[in-house]
């Protein structure tokens, strides 16, 4: 129908005819001179009637914002005063002869250029036209860009493009299951696969040695943060293969990406164990743009008779920590009063802190609401441990360590932002040797991976002492995000039995839930890993998108449903009864 996308024309096709096909994005009447703004995929460009072509020119008239046209004319030159050097296609303009409407279009419930005085629900609601802006399509186009650069990396790596059921069991990546009832299997459900996770290693075991896929997969999660109930990764799996070699393998690919989209060199990436990052930056997924580090001190606190330090200074799973910020004296009450309350969100009960205002004055020269309750000669070891300086401020942590890593941890990263300390654009590591386990409150084990990560030692040394053992698991974080994380897998049916034990599956339930494991690395399975990146969250950050929802075609709400289709919906007696399933609601 067309000759050529309206926002590709450029001065090199001055004096061509040319046929455009778009949507009205705006029409003004300059006194007998119509101007259209036709846009398409490509960008905008101006097509202007001159009442010459009469018939043409009325159409042109009747048109309103967001009818589909198809418009035949001449590129010309714009003249000086007329040029728009704020758009791509703002030296030219078409001189437009013929125009067809090719469908009417009722106004819009919001104008495209003004979604930002619109809600977000509105603009789910009517999704296809809040996709019509440019903003977003950009998004979407270099998304289509990084997974077709993805494929080709892993395709001329020898990977195999495979799809995996998303109809299945439970497959548990410590998230809830989506169900779907069976009409044939009355009283039975499928699981939508949380991962492609154990088929991924079955291709292993069947021989495939290196497999890929982008695969949509399904956690039913409460959506606080910004999730998805489904989203994508990009999921990898390979024979034969150790550790270094998957991190080398998809490092390559990660930077070969950011080369080729954004141009940018992101270098070798660094490598950092869990408990390096832990004891550093208060997280496992540190975000190392910001120069601020957390320093221990419990072993000064235990000196202390104020409890609130000397409590967890003798708790084997406490944790005091100091985060110094250097010139954050300059921070006012009400911003520390805003810290408080921050750092109370990870449970810590208050925020302690020494502002250095002059150090030569010793203990004079500090001002605190706590140093009253320490001896001088700590706070004088303290000052000298962190090498403070005039003008710096030192920020506490004491509680358990689990409260103060996530406080402490968010509370760099937020003052990181406030006090503009970013110091590079971008910031990859390996975070390496996890924890096999991690304990809840009540001393339950759970994978802090998955149940199928190898650990780093045998299966007795594992049934010993669990709590000890570290997994051959890597993730690859950047800028504080995790974009990947994977493990070289447990190939040996002894020690996968050995997990589920310490997990507290029993033999019944192993056989139950994953007997097709057990069974398949029963007859030579290879030893094999792999890895898995969220795509969306990827391309978020590449695009700079703030939210996850920016850069999903479709996306759901934050309470998991679609505004657009109203999903999930309710469904008939009829649908019910074949199904075999009767509601709790209908039953009173
Ligand atoms: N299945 C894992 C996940 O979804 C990734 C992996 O281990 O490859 O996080």
């Amino acid at each position: 129908m067309r000759s050529h996308y309206c926002g590709n024309l450029r001065d090199e096709h001055i004096d061509h005819e040319v046929t455009l096909c778009g949507w009205v994005d705006r029409r003004r009447d300059h006194g007998g001179v119509i101007f259209l703004d036709l846009r398409d995929r490509e960008g905008i460009v101006q097509v202007v009637f001159d009442p010459d072509t009469e018939e043409h020119f009325q159409r042109a008239d009747r048109v309103r914002g967001e009818y589909v046209v198809k418009v035949t004319g001449r590129v010309r030159a714009r003249s000086g005063n007329t040029v728009n050097p704020a758009m791509p296609t703002g030296t030219i303009e078409v001189l437009g002869k013929q125009l067809e409407i090719l469908n009417a279009a009722a106004t819009p419930p919001f104008p495209l250029d003004e979604h930002n005085t619109v809600s977000e629900e509105v603009r789910l609601r009517y999704r296809f036209l809040d996709l019509r802006r440019s903003e977003i399509q950009e998004r979407l186009k270099l998304r289509a860009r990084i997974t077709s650069l993805l494929r080709r990396y892993l395709d001329e790596q020898g990977f195999f493009d495979i799809e995996t059921p998303i109809l299945t069991r439970a497959t548990p990546e410590g998230a809830r299951d989506y169900l779907v009832p069976s009409r044939t299997h009355p009283g039975k459900f499928f699981a939508l696969p949380q991962s492609p996770q154990l088929f991924k290693q079955l291709l292993m075991v069947a021989g495939m040695d290196r497999y890929y896929q982008i695969a949509r997969c399904f956690r039913d999660e409460d959506l606080r943060a910004d999730r998805q109930p489904e989203f994508t990764q990009i999921d990898i799996e390979a024979s034969f293969i150790s550790a270094d070699d998957m991190m080398a393998i998809t490092e390559g690919m990660i930077r070969e990406l950011f080369k080729g989209v954004l141009g940018i060199d992101l270098g070798e990436f660094p490598r950092m164990p869990y408990s390096e990052a832990m004891r550093r930056f208060g997280s496992d997924k540190p975000d190392l743009r910001i120069p601020l580090e957390l320093v221990d001190v419990a072993d000064l606190m235990q000196q202390v008779e104020f409890k609130v330090f000397a409590g967890p200074a003798h708790d084997p799973k406490g944790r005091v920590a100091a985060l110094k910020v250097p010139g954050g004296g300059k921070l006012t009450r009400s911003q520390i009063d805003e810290y408080t309350k921050f750092v109370g969100i990870y449970g810590a009960r208050g925020l302690a802190w020494i502002k250095i205002n002059e150090i030569a004055k010793g203990i004079e020269g500090l001002q605190s609401p706590i140093i009253k309750f320490m001896p001088e000669a700590v706070v004088l070891q303290l000052m000298e441990r962190l090498a403070v300086q005039d003008g710096d401020i030192i920020f506490f942590g004491a509680d358990r360590a689990q409260v103060v890593n996530e406080a402490l941890g968010a509370l760099r990263v937020r003052i990181g932002h406030d006090l503009e300390m970013i110091e590079r654009p971008w910031a990859p590591l390996w975070v390496v040797e996890f924890p096999m386990f991690e304990e809840d409150g009540e001393g339950r084990l759970s994978a802090c991976h998955h149940p199928f990560t190898a650990p780093l030692c045998t299966p007795a040394e594992l049934a010993a002492d669990p709590a000890a053992a570290l997994s051959n698991a890597y993730d690859m974080v950047l800028n504080g995000t995790e974009l990947g994380g994977g493990s070289i897998r447990i190939h040996q049916r002894e020690m996968q039995e050995t997990v589920f034990r310490v997990l507290g599956i029993d033999e019944a339930e192993q056989q139950e839930k994953f007997g097709f494991l057990l069974d398949a690395l029963k007859y030579g399975a290879p030893p094999h890993g792999g890895l898995a990146f969220g795509l969306d969250r990827l391309v978020m950050l590449m695009t700079g998108a703030k939210s996850i929802r920016d850069v999903i075609a479709f996306p759901k709400t934050q309470t998991a449903a679609c505004l657009m289709t109203d999903a999930p919906g309710t469904i008939g007696a009829a649908q019910l009864r074949e199904l075999n399933i009767r509601l709790r609601q209908n039953e009173a």
